[in-house]
């Protein structure tokens, strides 16, 4: 499976905000948003023109994949399915993105990161209603359980990524219980509940131009 392979706080530094990305070490002193607060490569420093329309629907679409670490094309095809189904298509494709196995894993508490759950994922180590399900983009439904498989509740990844969760507040849309290495979706995840404000209009005027 294809995936963003660069470092990924060059992708903070070039929204110019903290996209959360790696765990941990994003809520502590050595994020590079700290230390170089500006944009990467040569001409990062310099400062910048106004952006034109296009490019803030451009840097705004890279910003979601980003954080949702999800590829073009994939995102092409999750944006087309917001389209499609009823209701407000802003609305429709962050539920999409935030009901991925992976990122729910990531929001749980149960992995640090997205790319830490979606390894959790690919490499069977993470069960939906006691079923094991490998694909990282899988739908979760309201109601469903998402647990960690008994054989894997002795890694550290996961014990430490508990651990840091129950230290911050929990998202409103999913709860955990970690005794038992678990989770559940207790509502639709809406656009009001993200962490970090997204402007889907940006989105969907960039993609209504092609
Ligand atoms: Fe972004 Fe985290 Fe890197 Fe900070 S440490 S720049 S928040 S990925």
């Amino acid at each position: 499976m294809a995936r963003y392979l660069d470092p990924k706080c060059k992708l903070c530094r070039r929204e110019g905000m903290q996209l959360f990305l790696k765990g941990e070490r994003c809520f502590s002193g050595k994020c590079a948003m700290e230390k170089r607060p500006y944009g990467p490569g040569e001409h990062g420093r310099r400062r910048q023109s106004k952006p034109s329309e296009y490019k803030l629907q451009l840097r705004e679409k890279q910003k979601v994949r980003s954080i949702y670490g999800v590829l073009e094309r994939q995102f092409r095809k999750t944006f087309a399915e917001a389209t499609r189904r009823k209701g407000e298509t802003g609305g429709n494709l962050f539920q999409i993105l935030e009901h991925r196995l992976d990122n729910l894993v990531y929001r749980m508490g149960l992995a640090p990161s997205r790319n830490a759950a979606r390894q959790l994922v690919n490499h069977n180590h993470v069960l939906v209603d006691g079923k094991r399900v490998n694909v990282a983009s899988a739908q979760v439904k309201v109601g469903q359980t998402i647990s960690i498989r008994q054989k894997s509740r002795n890694m550290p990844v996961i014990n430490d990524s508990i651990k840091a969760a129950q230290r911050r507040t929990p998202l409103p849309f999913v709860e955990l219980d970690a005794a038992n290495y678990s989770g559940r979706l207790i509502r639709e995840a809406t656009k009001g509940d993200l962490p970090i404000p997204v402007q889907d209009n940006l989105i969907i005027e960039l993609y209504s131009k092609v």
